[in-house]
């Protein structure tokens, strides 16, 4: 082969049949799952205005800082491809006057100019929900439990919740000079050299050194956001752990989650799978109740989470091989060809994956190619079939043959999924 002379962008993925046909199954449960808890599904546009990032994310984000793909259109206004599901679910839910309380969902691709390994990229997709309009701790517990049911029930294994709180925004304050004021007097003493990237964030977001992978674990004896916490925080954060504790929610508190964007707070949590380790978050999510006024609406608290479908993917699935058509219609002259255009009109007219040479081959080169398509069954029309109005039917992983009237090619396929169904992915 020659070679390539294009090549997908850099840390995107072409997402072939098998991963197509898997991702349908994963995403019809999860659907069903997130519909079960009374949320709707919405889609939003794929950029927005740069601003609506800008301003709800946080300008001293990883993602606004360096990882949005941001174009001018050619009257020079500045577009960004969505990095994220919340923000444009909020202006979405503000533009079309939707009420309170609401229950969104999405199922949304992302865009982040990151750098790409395994379970990150830069264009993936993501399942996410929102419950807007609600402040109380069953909800946050509820939203937690249903993304934990759902990591569950995909698969994933030895999962944890990784939970926190982070408090008001003026609680988060207090907290904040008083981390800053540690920073420094270890800075001056020596005891303590921050990274490049929590030199910068020092300044801009100190919050977010406790999360850095380099410098968060040298911050053993730093002062502890929770014991800035009034007593109604740290309330609200008790009776979410009591519902988890009554749903049998398997949670650590991690005092240094803080999660990367700025409008979080009181609850911040993230799942894991002991599995494969905690860097690789399965999902992520919290409650931010200041969101919906900052975008311009009434003070409307909420909170949600989104999961990396490809994480989901990557971890615990392998891609299945999947069946070609199920039936493979052969002929054997140009008169069973005019017969088998019409059948296979039919067969397809009842929704069975079917399909045929359409060159004139033999009927060995006909068999040849339907068994690299990996057909379930050929369909051969000769002659004698026609005179008598039947079908022969050969299984192509026995060779078995039944002869058969049209119609039961319906019963014959019906069986055959029912047969297969929760044995295979497919
Ligand atoms: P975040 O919006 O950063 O809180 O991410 C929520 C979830 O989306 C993560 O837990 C991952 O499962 C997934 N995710 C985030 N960034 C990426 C990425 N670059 N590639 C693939 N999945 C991602």
């Amino acid at each position: 082969m020659n070679t390539l002379k294009y090549k997908r962008p850099k840390g995107t993925r072409d997402i072939i049949p098998e991963e197509f046909e898997l991702r349908e199954v994963l995403l019809e449960k999860i659907k069903k799952s997130i519909r079960a808890y009374g949320y709707k599904f919405i889609i939003t546009p794929t950029f927005e205005h740069t601003e609506l990032f800008i301003r709800s994310i946080g300008d001293s984000t990883d993602i606004v800082e360096k990882e949005m793909y941001t174009f001018h259109d050619k009257k020079g206004r500045s577009y960004t491809l969505r990095p994220e599901g919340t923000a444009p679910v909020i202006r979405a839910f503000l533009e079309n006057s939707i009420m309170p309380p609401a229950k969104l969902a999405y199922i949304m691709n992302m865009f982040r100019a990151e750098r790409p390994q395994k379970g990150r990229y830069r264009e993936f997709w993501q399942v996410g929900v929102e419950a807007i309009g609600i402040k109380d701790p069953l909800i946050d517990a509820e939203v937690i439990e249903m993304g934990y049911s759902i990591l569950k029930e995909l698969g994933a294994e030895k999962l944890v919740v990784l939970i926190n709180s982070i408090g008001s925004i003026e609680e988060r304050q207090a907290y904040k000079s008083a981390l800053l004021d540690y920073l420094n007097e270890k800075e001056q003493d020596g005891t303590l050299e921050l990274c490049n990237d929590c030199k910068r964030r020092k300044n801009r977001n100190p919050l977010r050194i406790l999360d850095c992978k380099i410098d968060g674990p040298k911050l053993k004896d730093a002062p502890k956001l929770k014991e800035f916490l009034s007593n109604e925080s740290l309330k609200y954060f008790e009776e979410i752990k009591s519902y988890l504790d009554k749903w049998k929610v398997n949670y650590r508190e991690e005092p240094r989650l803080v999660r990367g964007l700025d409008y979080y707070n009181h609850t911040a949590f993230e799942i894991v799978s002991e599995k494969i380790g905690v860097e690789d978050t399965l999902l992520g999510g919290g409650r931010y109740d200041s969101l919906v006024e900052d975008l311009g609406g009434p003070a409307t608290p909420a909170v949600g989470w989104a999961l990396g479908l490809e994480r989901i993917i990557n971890y615990f699935y392998q891609i299945p091989r999947i069946s070609g058509p199920f039936y493979f219609v052969a002929t054997v002259n140009e008169f069973s060809k005019g017969y088998a255009i019409g059948l296979l009109k039919k067969i397809r007219e009842w929704k069975i994956p079917s399909d045929m040479t359409y060159e004139p081959k033999s009927l060995k080169a006909q068999m040849k190619i339907a068994d690299r398509l990996n057909a379930v069954k050929a369909v051969i029309v000769g002659e004698d079939e026609i005179k008598l109005q039947k079908v022969r039917v050969r299984d192509l992983e026995t060779g078995k043959e039944v002869l058969v009237p049209e119609k039961d090619l319906v019963k014959i396929y019906e069986e055959e999924m029912a047969r297969r169904k929760g044995k295979e992915v497919l």
